[in-house]
C-alpha cells in the first residue's frame, strides 16, 4: 500500500487537482442522476434530502421525499406537524432520531429564522440533526457557498485518487479531506462540485468494485495508476457487533394487542412496541409465567435486527390472555390502531404477523 505524505497530496492539489474538477464536472452536466430533488434548490427540500438520505439508499428515500413534500410542502407546515404523523410517515426509513430532529429543527427554524434553512453555516450546525456533512451539503447546494460535504463516500474517492489510506470513519481525518476538497472546488459551481461528487462515490468509484474504466477521474487517479484500489481507503479496526437477546410479546385481550410507547429520549425513541422480556426463549416465557394454562401461546418466529453498533435477535410470541393481564402501562389497540402507529422496522415483521392473526 502507498500511503502518501502531506507533500505528495500536496502535489496530486496543484498537478492533478483543477483539471480533476474540470472532467468531474463535464462528466457531471452528461450523467447526472435525475433525482427529484435536484429539480430545484429551495434550501427546505435540499435539507429534507440531506436529512432522508443519510445513512439510506437513494432508491429508498425517493418515495418518502415525494410524500413528505406532498404533505408538508413548506417548512411552515412541518413545523404545525404532530410529532406522531412525523414518525408515522417516517416508518420504514429507519434511523427515527432523524424525523424527530427535522421536526425540532423545523419549529426551532419557525421560531428564530422565519421558517426559512439559516444560510449561515454556524447557525445550521446549531439545528438538531444537522452535522457537518449536511450544512455543508445544503450551504454548497441551496445557497451556492464554497463548502465540500465529505462523508464516508467522498473520503473513499479522494483516498483513492490521492493514494492514502484515509480511513472514512475517522472524522479527523474527514476534516483533511474536507479541506482537500475546498481547496479545489469551483468557485462558480460549488453545488454541482459536490453532487458531482456524490454521484462518482454512488455509481462509479463503489466500496467494492469500482468502475474505473468509465471514470471520468481515471487520468488523475493513483490508485487506478498503480493497481491498488483495493487498498483505500483504510480500513477501520474490526469490532464485533454486541448482540442483545429479546423475547417480543404481543398481548391480545378481547381481540385487542397491548402496544407501549418508547421513551421520548434514545434508541427508536417516541415509536411504538410490543412488550419485552430480556433473553430470546422459550424459557424466558415460563420465567414469566407464561404457560399453556394462562395463555394460548403462537410463536411468530425469530427476526434479527442490526444497528449500527448492536445486533438484537428477537423471538416473537402471540400470547393470547385467557384473562385480563392488567397492563398498567401502554394501551390496548385493535387491528386497525397497530396498523396505523409509527412502529420500528425491527419490529415490522411481528406486527404483520399479529395483524394476520388477528384478522382470522
Ligand atoms: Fe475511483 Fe477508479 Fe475513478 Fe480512481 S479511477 S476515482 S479508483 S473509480
Amino acid at each position: 500500500m502507498i500511503d502518501m505524505t502531506d507533500a505528495t497530496i500536496e502535489k496530486w492539489r496543484f498537478k492533478a487537482g483543477p483539471q480533476a474538477v474540470r472532467s468531474l464536472l463535464a462528466w457531471f452536466d452528461r450523467e447526472k442522476r435525475d433525482l427529484p430533488w435536484r429539480q430545484s434548490k429551495e434550501p427546505y427540500r435540499i435539507w429534507l434530502s440531506e436529512i432522508m438520505l443519510q445513512q439510506t439508499q437513494v432508491a429508498t428515500v425517493i418515495p418518502y421525499f415525494a410524500a413528505f413534500l406532498a404533505r408538508w410542502p413548506t417548512m411552515r407546515d412541518l413545523a404545525q406537524a404532530e410529532d406522531e404523523q412525523v414518525l408515522k410517515a417516517w416508518e420504514g426509513l429507519g434511523y427515527y432520531s432523524r424525523a424527530r430532529n427535522l421536526l425540532a429543527a423545523a419549529r426551532i427554524c419557525c421560531s428564530r429564522h422565519g421558517c426559512q434553512v439559516p444560510a449561515v453555516e454556524k447557525e445550521r450546525l446549531s439545528l438538531p440533526g444537522i452535522g457537518e456533512y449536511t450544512a455543508a451539503a445544503i450551504g454548497a447546494i441551496a445557497f451556492g457557498q464554497p463548502a465540500a460535504a465529505v462523508d464516508g463516500n467522498i473520503v473513499r474517492v479522494f483516498a483513492r485518487l490521492t493514494a492514502t489510506a484515509w480511513n472514512p470513519a475517522d472524522l479527523a481525518q474527514r476534516r483533511v479531506v474536507r479541506r482537500l476538497a475546498e481547496s479545489i472546488l469551483p468557485a462558480d459551481r460549488p453545488g454541482d462540485y459536490n453532487e458531482a461528487l456524490m454521484d462518482l462515490g454512488a455509481t462509479v468509484c463503489l466500496p467494492r468494485q469500482p468502475r474505473c474504466e468509465v471514470c471520468p477521474l481515471k487520468t488523475y487517479c493513483r490508485a487506478f495508476a498503480t493497481g491498488s484500489t483495493g487498498d483505500y481507503p483504510g480500513k477501520p479496526p474490526k469490532k464485533d457487533r454486541p448482540t442483545e437477546a429479546w423475547t417480543v410479546l404481543a398481548l391480545v385481550w378481547s381481540g385487542k394487542v397491548h402496544v407501549r410507547q418508547r421513551p421520548d429520549q434514545g434508541l427508536l425513541a417516541g415509536l411504538y412496541e410490543f412488550d419485552w422480556l430480556e433473553s430470546a426463549s422459550e424459557d424466558a416465557l415460563s420465567r414469566a409465567g407464561l404457560t399453556a394454562a394462562s395463555a394460548h401461546i403462537v410463536p411468530l418466529g425469530r427476526q434479527t435486527h442490526d444497528f449500527t453498533h448492536k445486533r438484537w435477535i428477537m423471538d416473537g410470541f402471540l400470547i393470547d390472555c385467557r384473562q385480563d393481564p392488567q397492563r398498567v402501562e401502554g394501551r390496548w389497540v385493535d387491528a386497525a390502531e397497530l396498523a396505523a402507529l409509527p412502529f420500528p422496522t425491527a419490529l415490522a415483521a411481528f406486527r404483520q404477523k399479529v395483524l394476520e392473526l388477528l384478522k382470522i
